[in-house]
Protein backbone atom coordinates (compact mmCIF):
# COMPACT_ATOMS: atom_id res chain seq x y z
CA UNK A 1 0.00 0.00 0.00
CA UNK A 2 1.25 3.15 -1.03
CA UNK A 3 -0.86 5.08 1.37
CA UNK A 4 -3.09 4.73 4.65
CA UNK A 5 -6.13 6.13 3.56
CA UNK A 6 -8.55 6.40 0.54
CA UNK A 7 -9.17 9.31 -1.40
CA UNK A 8 -11.59 11.10 0.46
CA UNK A 9 -14.74 10.90 -1.83
CA UNK A 10 -14.24 7.01 -1.89
CA UNK A 11 -14.76 7.11 1.65
CA UNK A 12 -18.37 7.38 3.54
CA UNK A 13 -18.97 10.17 5.32
CA UNK A 14 -16.64 9.05 8.67
CA UNK A 15 -15.71 12.39 10.78
CA UNK A 16 -13.67 10.32 13.22
CA UNK A 17 -9.64 11.16 14.08
CA UNK A 18 -7.55 8.72 14.31
CA UNK A 19 -6.34 9.75 17.46
CA UNK A 20 -9.80 9.85 19.22
CA UNK A 21 -9.33 6.02 19.82
CA UNK A 22 -6.36 6.25 21.80
CA UNK A 23 -6.69 9.58 23.80
CA UNK A 24 -10.23 8.61 25.01
CA UNK A 25 -12.01 8.61 28.39
CA UNK A 26 -10.13 6.32 30.64
CA UNK A 27 -7.06 6.03 28.61
CA UNK A 28 -3.99 5.63 30.71
CA UNK A 29 -0.91 8.08 30.94
CA UNK A 30 2.13 6.97 29.12
CA UNK A 31 4.45 4.83 31.18
CA UNK A 32 8.32 5.43 31.95
CA UNK A 33 8.85 1.93 29.63
CA UNK A 34 7.14 3.37 26.93
CA UNK A 35 8.39 6.89 27.10
CA UNK A 36 12.14 5.24 26.77
CA UNK A 37 10.54 3.09 23.94
CA UNK A 38 9.33 6.29 22.61
CA UNK A 39 13.04 8.08 22.53
CA UNK A 40 14.70 5.78 20.21
CA UNK A 41 14.73 5.93 16.23
CA UNK A 42 12.60 3.49 14.70
CA UNK A 43 15.45 3.49 11.63
CA UNK A 44 17.26 -0.01 12.51
CA UNK A 45 15.23 -1.65 14.85
CA UNK A 46 14.36 -4.95 14.61
CA UNK A 47 10.94 -5.93 15.14
CA UNK A 48 9.89 -9.75 14.71
CA UNK A 49 6.20 -10.25 14.20
CA UNK A 50 4.60 -14.48 14.89
CA UNK A 51 1.55 -14.96 13.36
CA UNK A 52 0.33 -13.88 9.74
CA UNK A 53 -3.25 -13.25 10.73
CA UNK A 54 -5.12 -10.14 10.24
CA UNK A 55 -3.54 -9.03 13.56
CA UNK A 56 -0.04 -9.45 13.26
CA UNK A 57 -0.34 -8.92 9.25
CA UNK A 58 -1.34 -4.95 9.63
CA UNK A 59 0.86 -4.21 12.60
CA UNK A 60 3.48 -5.40 10.53
CA UNK A 61 2.93 -3.17 7.80
CA UNK A 62 2.28 -0.32 10.15
CA UNK A 63 5.74 -0.81 11.65
CA UNK A 64 7.43 -1.43 8.04
CA UNK A 65 5.34 2.31 7.11
CA UNK A 66 6.96 3.85 10.62
CA UNK A 67 10.39 2.69 9.55
CA UNK A 68 11.42 -0.56 11.63
CA UNK A 69 12.94 -3.32 9.71
CA UNK A 70 9.65 -6.04 9.92
CA UNK A 71 10.11 -10.13 9.80
CA UNK A 72 6.63 -11.28 9.49
CA UNK A 73 6.56 -15.38 10.25
CA UNK A 74 3.95 -17.73 10.13
CA UNK A 75 3.65 -21.59 10.93
CA UNK A 76 1.70 -22.63 7.87
CA UNK A 77 1.33 -19.47 5.86
CA UNK A 78 -0.81 -16.20 5.53
CA UNK A 79 -4.60 -16.41 6.25
CA UNK A 80 -3.88 -20.28 6.03
CA UNK A 81 -6.86 -22.54 6.13
CA UNK A 82 -6.51 -23.44 9.92
CA UNK A 83 -6.36 -19.53 11.15
CA UNK A 84 -9.37 -17.72 12.40
CA UNK A 85 -8.42 -15.29 9.67
CA UNK A 86 -8.64 -17.88 7.11
CA UNK A 87 -12.38 -17.58 5.87
CA UNK A 88 -14.11 -16.15 2.62
CA UNK A 89 -15.53 -13.26 4.19
CA UNK A 90 -16.09 -11.25 7.23
CA UNK A 91 -18.24 -8.65 8.19
CA UNK A 92 -17.29 -5.06 8.76
CA UNK A 93 -19.76 -2.75 10.51
CA UNK A 94 -20.19 -0.17 13.33
CA UNK A 95 -22.93 -0.82 14.76
CA UNK A 96 -21.38 -2.02 18.28
CA UNK A 97 -23.89 -1.01 20.81
CA UNK A 98 -22.37 0.24 24.10
CA UNK A 99 -19.16 -0.61 23.02
CA UNK A 100 -18.16 2.85 21.13
CA UNK A 101 -14.81 2.10 21.12
CA UNK A 102 -15.14 -1.10 18.19
CA UNK A 103 -17.42 1.38 16.64
CA UNK A 104 -14.48 4.12 16.50
CA UNK A 105 -12.04 1.24 15.08
CA UNK A 106 -14.39 -0.01 12.55
CA UNK A 107 -14.86 3.14 11.37
CA UNK A 108 -10.86 4.11 11.01
CA UNK A 109 -9.93 0.81 9.88
CA UNK A 110 -12.17 1.75 7.20
CA UNK A 111 -10.55 3.90 4.86
CA UNK A 112 -7.42 1.30 5.21
CA UNK A 113 -9.65 -1.44 4.06
CA UNK A 114 -10.58 0.72 1.15
CA UNK A 115 -7.01 1.72 0.22
CA UNK A 116 -6.13 -1.81 0.35
CA UNK A 117 -8.91 -2.63 -1.94
CA UNK A 118 -7.82 -0.17 -4.32
CA UNK A 119 -4.77 -1.61 -5.01
CA UNK A 120 -5.67 -5.55 -4.66
CA UNK A 121 -6.33 -6.96 -8.26
CA UNK A 122 -9.97 -8.46 -7.10
CA UNK A 123 -11.83 -6.78 -4.45
CA UNK A 124 -11.37 -6.77 -0.90
CA UNK A 125 -14.12 -4.42 0.58
CA UNK A 126 -17.56 -5.07 -0.84
CA UNK A 127 -19.75 -2.20 0.79
CA UNK A 128 -23.00 -4.05 0.09
CA UNK A 129 -24.04 -2.35 3.36
CA UNK A 130 -25.12 -3.89 6.59
CA UNK A 131 -28.94 -4.69 7.90
CA UNK A 132 -29.12 -5.61 11.48
CA UNK A 133 -32.72 -6.31 12.33
CA UNK A 134 -34.37 -6.86 15.89
CA UNK A 135 -37.61 -7.65 17.17
CA UNK A 136 -38.23 -4.73 19.24
CA UNK A 137 -36.99 -1.85 20.20
CA UNK A 138 -33.57 -2.42 22.95
CA UNK A 139 -30.41 -0.99 23.98
CA UNK A 140 -28.11 -2.48 21.39
CA UNK A 141 -30.08 -0.40 18.77
CA UNK A 142 -30.73 2.38 20.58
CA UNK A 143 -27.20 3.21 21.55
CA UNK A 144 -25.55 2.32 18.13
CA UNK A 145 -27.90 4.89 16.09
CA UNK A 146 -26.64 7.22 19.20
CA UNK A 147 -23.07 6.29 18.83
CA UNK A 148 -23.71 6.53 14.70
CA UNK A 149 -25.04 10.09 15.09
CA UNK A 150 -22.30 11.35 17.35
CA UNK A 151 -19.63 10.44 15.23
CA UNK A 152 -21.16 11.07 11.57
CA UNK A 153 -21.84 7.95 10.65
CA UNK A 154 -24.31 7.75 7.44
CA UNK A 155 -26.84 5.07 9.27
CA UNK A 156 -30.56 4.59 8.51
CA UNK A 157 -33.45 3.34 11.08
CA UNK A 158 -35.68 1.24 8.83
CA UNK A 159 -39.13 -0.35 10.60
CA UNK A 160 -40.57 -3.47 9.41
CA UNK A 161 -42.41 -2.14 5.79
CA UNK A 162 -39.71 -0.62 4.78
CA UNK A 163 -37.03 -3.38 5.33
CA UNK A 164 -39.22 -6.12 3.48
CA UNK A 165 -39.51 -3.47 0.89
CA UNK A 166 -35.96 -2.53 0.29
CA UNK A 167 -34.86 -6.43 0.50
CA UNK A 168 -37.42 -8.68 -0.23
CA UNK A 169 -35.02 -11.73 -0.15
CA UNK A 170 -35.76 -11.74 3.69
CA UNK A 171 -38.58 -12.62 5.26
CA UNK A 172 -38.88 -10.04 8.48
CA UNK A 173 -41.79 -11.45 10.01
CA UNK A 174 -41.46 -10.90 13.82
CA UNK A 175 -38.53 -8.40 13.06
CA UNK A 176 -39.77 -4.84 13.95
CA UNK A 177 -36.89 -2.20 13.65
CA UNK A 178 -33.57 -2.44 11.44
CA UNK A 179 -30.17 -0.64 11.33
CA UNK A 180 -28.57 -0.09 7.99
CA UNK A 181 -25.15 0.82 7.46
CA UNK A 182 -24.30 1.84 4.13
CA UNK A 183 -20.38 1.83 3.34
CA UNK A 184 -19.73 -1.36 5.68
CA UNK A 185 -20.00 -4.94 4.57
CA UNK A 186 -18.05 -7.71 3.52
CA UNK A 187 -14.41 -7.78 3.48
CA UNK A 188 -12.63 -10.67 1.57
CA UNK A 189 -10.78 -12.27 4.37
CA UNK A 190 -8.16 -14.67 2.90
CA UNK A 191 -7.74 -12.13 -0.29
CA UNK A 192 -6.99 -9.28 1.79
CA UNK A 193 -4.78 -10.74 4.60
CA UNK A 194 -3.08 -12.23 1.38
CA UNK A 195 -2.51 -9.60 -0.27
CA UNK A 196 -1.38 -6.85 2.62
CA UNK A 197 1.57 -9.25 3.11
CA UNK A 198 2.67 -9.62 -0.49
CA UNK A 199 2.35 -5.67 -0.43
CA UNK A 200 4.33 -5.91 2.95
CA UNK A 201 6.85 -8.18 0.88
CA UNK A 202 7.25 -5.87 -1.99
CA UNK A 203 7.33 -2.59 0.52
CA UNK A 204 10.85 -4.22 2.05
CA UNK A 205 9.30 -6.45 4.74
CA UNK A 206 10.82 -10.07 5.07
CA UNK A 207 8.15 -12.86 5.35
CA UNK A 208 9.83 -16.36 6.73
CA UNK A 209 7.41 -19.84 6.60
CA UNK A 210 8.35 -21.01 10.00
CA UNK A 211 7.22 -22.60 13.27
CA UNK A 212 7.86 -21.12 16.23
CA UNK A 213 8.97 -23.36 19.18
CA UNK A 214 8.58 -23.06 22.80
CA UNK A 215 10.44 -20.11 24.08
CA UNK A 216 14.02 -20.79 25.35
CA UNK A 217 14.34 -21.32 28.59
CA UNK A 218 14.88 -18.45 30.80
CA UNK A 219 13.50 -16.02 28.50
CA UNK A 220 10.86 -14.83 30.99
CA UNK A 221 13.04 -13.05 32.97
CA UNK A 222 13.89 -9.66 30.99
CA UNK A 223 13.79 -9.83 27.77
CA UNK A 224 13.40 -11.72 24.69
CA UNK A 225 16.70 -11.72 22.00
CA UNK A 226 15.38 -14.51 19.72
CA UNK A 227 12.82 -17.03 18.41
CA UNK A 228 14.12 -20.51 17.41
CA UNK A 229 12.14 -21.71 14.46
CA UNK A 230 11.03 -25.64 14.21
CA UNK A 231 13.81 -25.84 11.32
CA UNK A 232 16.90 -24.86 13.69
CA UNK A 233 17.09 -20.79 12.47
CA UNK A 234 17.39 -18.43 14.99
CA UNK A 235 15.70 -14.62 14.49
CA UNK A 236 17.13 -12.32 16.70
CA UNK A 237 15.37 -8.46 17.33
CA UNK A 238 14.73 -5.73 19.35
CA UNK A 239 11.19 -6.21 20.20
CA UNK A 240 9.13 -9.28 19.00
CA UNK A 241 4.87 -9.49 18.62
CA UNK A 242 3.32 -12.85 18.84
CA UNK A 243 -0.25 -12.28 17.03
CA UNK A 244 -0.75 -16.08 17.31
CA UNK A 245 -5.29 -16.19 17.33
CA UNK A 246 -6.29 -18.81 19.09
CA UNK A 247 -2.92 -20.28 19.80
CA UNK A 248 -1.51 -17.76 21.81
CA UNK A 249 -2.85 -19.27 24.89
CA UNK A 250 -0.24 -22.57 23.63
CA UNK A 251 2.93 -20.93 23.49
CA UNK A 252 1.96 -18.83 26.85
CA UNK A 253 0.01 -21.10 28.89
CA UNK A 254 1.38 -19.03 31.97
CA UNK A 255 0.44 -15.35 31.25
CA UNK A 256 -3.06 -15.99 28.41
CA UNK A 257 -4.11 -19.71 29.41
CA UNK A 258 -7.70 -19.57 30.21
CA UNK A 259 -8.11 -15.64 29.27
CA UNK A 260 -8.22 -16.64 25.74
CA UNK A 261 -10.58 -19.74 24.62
CA UNK A 262 -11.07 -21.41 21.38
CA UNK A 263 -14.59 -22.03 20.39
CA UNK A 264 -15.86 -24.12 17.40
CA UNK A 265 -17.64 -22.35 14.40
CA UNK A 266 -19.43 -23.45 11.20
CA UNK A 267 -20.41 -21.55 8.16
CA UNK A 268 -22.34 -22.67 5.05
CA UNK A 269 -22.69 -21.27 1.83
CA UNK A 270 -25.86 -22.33 -0.45
CA UNK A 271 -26.40 -21.91 -4.04
CA UNK A 272 -29.26 -19.09 -5.15
CA UNK A 273 -32.04 -20.31 -7.60
CA UNK A 274 -30.23 -20.05 -10.88
CA UNK A 275 -30.29 -16.55 -12.68
CA UNK A 276 -31.67 -15.10 -9.94
CA UNK A 277 -29.50 -11.96 -8.94
CA UNK A 278 -31.06 -10.69 -5.64
CA UNK A 279 -29.00 -12.63 -3.75
CA UNK A 280 -26.40 -10.62 -4.98
CA UNK A 281 -24.19 -7.75 -3.16
CA UNK A 282 -25.77 -4.68 -3.45
CA UNK A 283 -29.76 -5.98 -3.92
CA UNK A 284 -28.69 -7.81 -0.76
CA UNK A 285 -26.66 -6.81 2.06
CA UNK A 286 -24.84 -8.64 4.43
CA UNK A 287 -27.01 -9.14 7.78
CA UNK A 288 -27.75 -9.60 11.52
CA UNK A 289 -30.69 -11.06 12.94
CA UNK A 290 -30.71 -10.24 16.61
CA UNK A 291 -33.10 -13.21 17.02
CA UNK A 292 -33.73 -12.22 20.81
CA UNK A 293 -30.12 -13.34 21.74
CA UNK A 294 -29.80 -16.59 19.06
CA UNK A 295 -27.73 -14.83 16.66
CA UNK A 296 -27.67 -15.76 13.06
CA UNK A 297 -25.69 -13.32 10.54
CA UNK A 298 -25.12 -13.96 6.52
CA UNK A 299 -23.59 -12.72 3.68
CA UNK A 300 -25.09 -12.30 -0.53
CA UNK A 301 -23.66 -14.72 -2.85
CA UNK A 302 -20.24 -13.22 -3.08
CA UNK A 303 -18.23 -14.35 -6.10
CA UNK A 304 -21.01 -16.97 -7.05
CA UNK A 305 -19.49 -18.95 -3.26
CA UNK A 306 -23.25 -19.08 -2.63
CA UNK A 307 -25.35 -17.33 0.18
CA UNK A 308 -22.99 -17.77 3.38
CA UNK A 309 -25.19 -17.91 6.54
CA UNK A 310 -23.99 -19.01 10.37
CA UNK A 311 -25.06 -19.01 13.68
CA UNK A 312 -22.73 -17.24 15.79
CA UNK A 313 -21.85 -19.23 19.11
CA UNK A 314 -19.74 -19.30 21.95
CA UNK A 315 -19.26 -22.82 23.39
CA UNK A 316 -17.53 -25.29 22.23
CA UNK A 317 -13.92 -25.67 23.03
CA UNK A 318 -11.43 -26.22 20.29
CA UNK A 319 -7.60 -26.50 19.93
CA UNK A 320 -6.75 -25.14 16.17
CA UNK A 321 -4.38 -28.03 15.66
CA UNK A 322 -6.72 -30.64 16.16
CA UNK A 323 -10.25 -29.80 15.98
CA UNK A 324 -12.67 -32.30 13.36
CA UNK A 325 -12.77 -29.62 10.87
CA UNK A 326 -15.74 -31.65 9.08
CA UNK A 327 -19.25 -29.61 9.21
CA UNK A 328 -21.83 -31.84 11.90
CA UNK A 329 -25.16 -32.25 10.97
CA UNK A 330 -26.63 -31.00 13.67
CA UNK A 331 -25.23 -27.44 13.02
CA UNK A 332 -26.35 -27.83 9.29
CA UNK A 333 -29.89 -28.47 10.33
CA UNK A 334 -30.02 -25.91 12.77
CA UNK A 335 -28.46 -23.48 9.81
CA UNK A 336 -30.90 -24.45 7.18
CA UNK A 337 -34.27 -24.72 9.38
CA UNK A 338 -33.44 -21.09 10.00
CA UNK A 339 -32.77 -20.31 6.19
CA UNK A 340 -36.01 -21.85 5.39
CA UNK A 341 -37.74 -19.62 7.56
CA UNK A 342 -36.05 -16.18 6.92
CA UNK A 343 -34.85 -16.78 3.33
CA UNK A 344 -37.94 -19.08 1.81
CA UNK A 345 -36.93 -18.51 -1.48
CA UNK A 346 -33.67 -20.78 -0.67
CA UNK A 347 -35.91 -23.61 0.46
CA UNK A 348 -33.87 -26.74 -1.33
CA UNK A 349 -31.27 -24.73 -1.95
CA UNK A 350 -27.75 -27.42 -2.64
CA UNK A 351 -25.25 -26.74 0.21
CA UNK A 352 -22.13 -25.75 -1.88
CA UNK A 353 -19.06 -24.99 0.66
CA UNK A 354 -19.16 -25.48 4.74
CA UNK A 355 -15.98 -24.34 6.46
CA UNK A 356 -15.45 -25.33 10.53
CA UNK A 357 -13.30 -22.02 11.82
CA UNK A 358 -12.77 -21.06 15.75
CA UNK A 359 -13.40 -18.40 17.52
CA UNK A 360 -10.37 -16.94 19.75
CA UNK A 361 -12.39 -15.53 22.34
CA UNK A 362 -11.10 -13.49 25.28
CA UNK A 363 -12.59 -13.85 28.79
CA UNK A 364 -15.05 -10.52 27.86
CA UNK A 365 -14.64 -9.81 24.23
CA UNK A 366 -12.12 -6.92 24.23
CA UNK A 367 -9.04 -7.75 22.65
CA UNK A 368 -5.91 -8.07 24.58
CA UNK A 369 -3.17 -5.99 23.25
CA UNK A 370 -0.42 -5.73 25.99
CA UNK A 371 3.23 -6.34 27.04
CA UNK A 372 4.10 -9.52 28.10
CA UNK A 373 4.27 -8.90 32.44
CA UNK A 374 8.33 -10.25 32.71
CA UNK A 375 9.73 -9.65 28.83
CA UNK A 376 9.44 -5.79 28.52
CA UNK A 377 10.00 -6.66 24.57
CA UNK A 378 7.27 -8.82 23.87
CA UNK A 379 3.76 -7.16 22.46
CA UNK A 380 0.90 -10.13 23.16
CA UNK A 381 -1.56 -9.32 20.52
CA UNK A 382 -4.64 -11.64 19.96
CA UNK A 383 -8.59 -12.08 21.55
CA UNK A 384 -10.09 -11.28 18.72
CA UNK A 385 -13.36 -12.61 19.79
CA UNK A 386 -15.50 -13.47 16.65
CA UNK A 387 -15.11 -9.30 15.54
CA UNK A 388 -11.80 -8.62 15.51
CA UNK A 389 -11.27 -9.26 11.69
CA UNK A 390 -12.68 -5.82 10.59
CA UNK A 391 -10.49 -4.02 13.17
CA UNK A 392 -7.53 -5.09 11.71
CA UNK A 393 -5.72 -1.96 10.45
CA UNK A 394 -6.65 0.26 13.63
CA UNK A 395 -5.80 -3.28 16.32
CA UNK A 396 -2.30 -3.04 13.97
CA UNK A 397 -1.63 0.83 14.82
CA UNK A 398 -2.69 0.47 18.24
CA UNK A 399 -0.14 -2.05 18.87
CA UNK A 400 2.48 -0.28 17.00
CA UNK A 401 1.82 2.86 19.20
CA UNK A 402 2.35 0.52 21.61
CA UNK A 403 5.61 -0.51 20.45
CA UNK A 404 7.52 2.87 19.82
CA UNK A 405 5.45 4.44 23.04
CA UNK A 406 4.34 6.94 21.18
CA UNK A 407 -0.02 6.90 22.64
CA UNK A 408 -1.56 5.73 25.57
CA UNK A 409 -2.41 2.23 26.34
CA UNK A 410 -6.12 1.62 26.69
CA UNK A 411 -7.22 -0.42 29.94
CA UNK A 412 -10.04 -2.37 27.91
CA UNK A 413 -6.93 -4.00 26.02
CA UNK A 414 -4.59 -5.09 28.80
CA UNK A 415 -4.08 -8.54 29.92
CA UNK A 416 -5.32 -7.10 33.65
CA UNK A 417 -8.71 -6.68 32.28
CA UNK A 418 -9.45 -10.63 31.57
CA UNK A 419 -9.53 -13.46 33.29
CA UNK A 420 -10.15 -17.51 33.10
CA UNK A 421 -14.33 -16.46 34.07
CA UNK A 422 -15.59 -16.30 30.56
CA UNK A 423 -18.46 -13.54 30.25
CA UNK A 424 -18.70 -12.33 26.94
CA UNK A 425 -19.76 -8.24 27.11
CA UNK A 426 -18.85 -6.99 23.50
CA UNK A 427 -21.28 -7.63 20.63
C1 LIG B 1 -16.11 -18.27 11.34
C2 LIG B 1 -15.63 -16.93 11.80
C3 LIG B 1 -16.36 -15.81 11.51
C4 LIG B 1 -15.91 -14.55 11.92
N1 LIG B 1 -16.62 -13.47 11.56
C5 LIG B 1 -16.14 -12.23 11.77
C6 LIG B 1 -16.80 -11.12 11.23
O1 LIG B 1 -17.82 -11.26 10.55
N2 LIG B 1 -16.26 -9.90 11.43
C7 LIG B 1 -15.11 -9.71 12.15
O2 LIG B 1 -14.68 -8.57 12.28
N3 LIG B 1 -14.46 -10.78 12.70
C8 LIG B 1 -14.94 -12.02 12.52
N4 LIG B 1 -14.30 -13.13 13.01
C9 LIG B 1 -13.14 -12.94 13.89
C10 LIG B 1 -11.85 -12.71 13.15
O3 LIG B 1 -11.81 -13.44 11.96
C11 LIG B 1 -10.68 -13.10 14.06
O4 LIG B 1 -10.81 -12.43 15.30
C12 LIG B 1 -9.34 -12.69 13.42
O5 LIG B 1 -9.23 -13.25 12.14
C13 LIG B 1 -8.19 -13.16 14.32
O6 LIG B 1 -6.98 -12.87 13.65
P1 LIG B 1 -5.58 -13.17 14.33
O7 LIG B 1 -4.58 -12.56 13.44
O8 LIG B 1 -5.62 -12.78 15.76
O9 LIG B 1 -5.46 -14.77 14.35
P2 LIG B 1 -5.19 -15.83 13.18
O10 LIG B 1 -5.82 -15.40 11.91
O11 LIG B 1 -5.58 -17.16 13.70
O12 LIG B 1 -3.63 -15.77 12.96
C14 LIG B 1 -2.73 -16.38 13.83
C15 LIG B 1 -1.58 -16.89 13.03
O13 LIG B 1 -0.54 -17.35 13.92
C16 LIG B 1 0.10 -18.44 13.30
N5 LIG B 1 0.80 -19.20 14.34
C17 LIG B 1 0.24 -19.79 15.42
N6 LIG B 1 1.17 -20.39 16.17
C18 LIG B 1 2.36 -20.15 15.57
C19 LIG B 1 3.70 -20.50 15.89
N7 LIG B 1 4.02 -21.19 17.00
N8 LIG B 1 4.69 -20.12 15.04
C20 LIG B 1 4.38 -19.41 13.92
N9 LIG B 1 3.13 -19.05 13.58
C21 LIG B 1 2.13 -19.42 14.40
C22 LIG B 1 -1.03 -19.21 12.64
O14 LIG B 1 -0.58 -20.04 11.59
C23 LIG B 1 -1.94 -18.09 12.15
O15 LIG B 1 -1.72 -17.77 10.79
C24 LIG B 1 -14.72 -14.41 12.66
C25 LIG B 1 -13.97 -15.55 12.98
C26 LIG B 1 -14.41 -16.80 12.55
C27 LIG B 1 -13.59 -18.01 12.89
Amino acid sequence: MSKDRGPASARPRIDVTRRSLLIGAGGAAVSPAAAARRGKSNKGRRVVVIGAGVFGAWTAHHLLKRGANVTLVDAFGPANSKASSGGESRVTRAAYGKDEIYTRMAADSLPQWQALSAVSGLPILIAAGVLFFFPNEQEYLTQSVAAHKAMGLPSELLDRREMQRRFPMIDFTGAALGLFEPGFGALMARRSVQTLVDRFVRDGGSYRQGLVEMLPAGAAAGRLDAIRLSDGETIGGDQFVFALGPWLPKLFPDVIGEKILPTRQEVFFFAPPAGDRSFEAGPMPVWADFNNGDFFYGFPDLEARGVKFAHDEHGVKVDPDTQDRRPTAAALAEVVAYRDRRFPRLKGATLTEARVCQYENSSNGDFIIDFHPTMSNVLLVGGGSGHGFKHGPEVGRYAVDQLLGTAASEPRFSLASKSAVHHREVH
